[in-house]
């Protein structure tokens, strides 16, 4: 419970209207993307790095426990205040400070929302990849700390591969500057990819240099239609072996075509057992090459129709149901926890049958949506956090699932990051050095255990 004193030494700080303490306004901050709620004590906005700096000075002084917040997209109850304390949320901080064209790099605030930055950029003719399911709310610090992938891992990689710099707020409330803007900096140990990924644990990011690259020239779109969802996956594995290299490479089953068309009634053909949606991007002449070569392969594997976009908003129509899947597929039960396991893309194929039979068994509903050219699989385990008994059989098939990853070299997430959704199981894939390690690492930042307290490596389920 935050004491009244120490509410009084952070109003000033931030001004009244920024405090927010009602029942009502706490609610707001109480949910992200998981099932869980946890309201605050309070609710800061800050708007300059010198605030958040003055707010963790009296927090460090009064062994306050703050949780920083974006968007609040993330899935694993990163951003909510898990044991207490006050959120500090970055919403009012969405400045894009510079965007340099001549050496392809951008400053930007943290509470900047993805898509926003990226149609910034993309009007100078240039480009910020990562592009994950939920950049039209997702917030640029939020992505940086969980480091997130989304559609276009599979050409250009994740959030991490993009960040040159980073200014941080150290929860003693010291100003430390990571990185630079230049390409190249081995200058010390790579405090910013420490910091990328890191789950709001270690440090609160107030500022992000990011890389940018020209805007490729043309994309083209081509949706394919199989009747067997085997053939889908083994079409992936087969344009990543001939290495053909796709903007992007997704992939839908039935039920998620079935939630999409009750959802928003695309004219996706409900008899398909899955879709593949595919770009390809770059120079037009290589383009129309690659569209070519990437249809006749998802012929030659089995697709029942390719359909290949020939414009811009043939691209976007395409693009619509993929980014309406995750809210076609919530409305489908009550609960809808979406699972995170990678493997192999060589695998893809056999980690969907697995996934498929594993939920059967456990009588548990599962529909299958994939960065299918990263190997990343979003099961989503479709439920009633309500039935106590269901809910056991869903923890079955999540513990199947993750042992079945570990089995063939895959990760316990991709990009969601752990949270306290998979804390639990960070020794199945982590040594106990590296763990050890990690919470060295943690104390040497954050010696107080401030900031963002509960979170994955030290949540007890
Ligand atoms: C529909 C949907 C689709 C999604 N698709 C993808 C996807 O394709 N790929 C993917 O990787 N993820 C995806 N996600 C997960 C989520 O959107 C990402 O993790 C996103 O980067 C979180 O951003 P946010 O601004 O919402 O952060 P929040 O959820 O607010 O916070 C996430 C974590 O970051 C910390 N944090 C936030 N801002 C800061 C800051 N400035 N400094 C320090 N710590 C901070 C928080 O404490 C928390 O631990 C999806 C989520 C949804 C709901």
């Amino acid at each position: 419970m935050l004491s009244p004193d120490v509410l009084q030494k952070l109003i000033p700080i931030v001004g009244p209207e920024r405090c927010k303490t009602s029942r009502e306004d706490l609610l707001t901050y109480a949910y992200d993307a998981y099932v869980h709620e946890v309201l605050p004590d309070a609710v800061l906005l800050p708007k300059t790095t010198a605030e958040v700096a003055e707010i963790m000075k009296v927090a460090s002084t009064h062994n306050l426990f703050v949780t920083p917040r974006g968007s609040g997209s993330g899935l694993g109850a990163g951003s909510l205040a898990k044991q207490g304390g006050i959120v500090l949320s970055f919403s009012m901080m969405t400045r894009i400070l510079e965007i340099n064209t001549a050496n392809r790099y951008a400053v930007v605030e943290p509470g900047v929302v993805i898509a926003e930055f990226q149609r910034a950029v993309e009007k100078l003719n240039l480009f910020y990849p990562p592009d994950p399911g939920s950049a039209n709310v997702a917030t640029m610090g939020g992505s940086v700390v969980m480091n997130a992938g989304g559609m276009r891992g599979v050409k250009y990689g994740v959030t991490r591969d993009y960040v040159l710099g980073l200014e941080v707020v150290l929860p003693s409330g010291e100003v430390m500057k990571t990185g630079t803007v230049t390409a190249k900096d081995v200058t010390g140990y790579d405090l910013t990819r420490l910091i990328c990924g890191s789950e709001g644990t270690l440090a609160l990011v107030t500022k992000v240099i990011v890389r940018l690259l020209p805007k490729p020239k043309t994309k083209r779109t081509l949706q394919a239609i199989y009747n067997n969802l085997d053939d889908a996956g083994n079409t992936v594995a087969r344009i990543i072996e001939a290495g053909i290299i796709p903007a992007t490479l997704e992939l839908m089953d039935q039920t998620i075509i079935k939630a999409l068309e009750d959802f928003a009634h695309l004219g996706l053909p409900l008899d398909a057992a899955a879709v593949l949606l595919i770009d390809v991007d770059g120079e037009p002449e290589t383009v129309e090459k690659q569209a070519a070569v990437v249809a006749e392969f998802c012929k030659s594997q089995g697709a029942r129709d390719v359909r290949v976009s020939q414009s811009e908003k043939e691209n976007e129509q395409l693009w619509v149901a993929r980014r309406a899947a995750f809210g076609a597929i919530a409305r489908v039960r009550p609960t809808c926890i979406i699972e995170d396991a990678t493997v192999p893309v060589s695998l893809l194929a056999s980690a969907i049958k697995k996934t498929l039979e594993v939920g059967e068994r456990n009588r548990v509903q599962i529909a299958v949506l994939a960065h299918a050219g990263d190997g990343n699989l979003h099961p989503f385990f479709l439920c009633d956090q309500r039935d106590k008994e269901e809910m056991a059989r869903v923890e079955r098939a999540m513990d199947e699932l993750v042992d079945y990853a570990m089995s063939v070299g895959g990760t316990l997430s991709g990009e969601h990051g752990i949270g306290i959704a998979k804390a639990k199981y960070l020794p199945r894939q982590l040594s106990p050095a590296s763990l050890n390690l990690m919470r060295g690492i943690k104390k040497t930042f954050d010696p107080q255990g401030i900031l963002n307290p509960g979170s994955f490596l030290e949540h007890r389920a």
